[in-house]
């Protein structure tokens, strides 16, 4: 799993190498997936686990449902490349899993250029059928939220309201400030996090 910076970040390389791709709609797709942290209507396996087979293969589906899949597919590939490289036998990078998430949202943040962009797509977007039991007031909320966290470089402030939206972290705010202060002490880990948007679709 990966947080929606480092997500956009991923979609980026993709895109790069497929420029006939819908990218708007592969944007919208990638980012739709994690709409489950803000919402009960569904649970994490109603919008990440619906292929038998994760792979890069869209043969037939649209460019958001190719941006959907790919975010699925790069949850399972970002562990991968952690656990490659020990990621999780360093200090401090194992107590709560949301710390190193937005560790890499930050480290990343500037290798996307389009954010404006971006944002203006989140907060104007398209009607799309998801086929999930989820309205779509509910996907505009889950949109506009991630207009609001994409406006800048992370830092405290864009953090701790990113968190406080998602009720599950809500308690853990202090908890994961804390343990994001010394993950990013952790030189290793900063170069680990940095590579995974390079490694991913090696
Ligand atoms: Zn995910």
């Amino acid at each position: 799993m990966a947080f929606q910076i480092s997500h956009v970040v991923y979609a980026k390389k993709y895109l790069e190498q497929h420029p006939g791709m819908n990218a708007d709609l592969f944007l919208l797709g990638t980012l739709l997936p994690d709409v489950r942290r803000v919402t009960d209507e569904v649970k994490r396996k109603d919008t990440h686990v619906l292929h038998e087979e994760l792979n890069l293969e869209f043969h037939g589906a649209t460019a958001f449902e190719a941006g959907w899949k790919f975010h699925l597919w790069c949850d399972m590939r970002r562990e991968d490349i952690l656990n490659k490289h020990g990621f999780y036998s360093l200090k401090y990078t194992t107590a709560l899993d949301s710390v190193n998430k937005l560790l890499e949202d930050e480290l990343v943040y500037e290798k996307y250029q389009n954010w404006e962009k971006l944002r203006w797509l989140l907060n104007n977007p398209p009607e799309i059928k998801t086929g999930l039991d989820v309205a779509q007031e509910t996907i505009g909320r889950w949109y506009a939220i991630l207009a609001k966290y994409f406006e800048k470089k992370p830092d405290e402030k864009t953090m701790r309201a990113f968190l406080w939206k998602q009720r599950k972290l809500r308690g853990q705010i202090g908890e994961i400030i804390d343990a994001l202060k010394k993950l990013r002490e952790n030189k290793k880990a900063v170069e680990i996090l940095s590579k995974v948007s390079e490694e991913i679709l090696e």
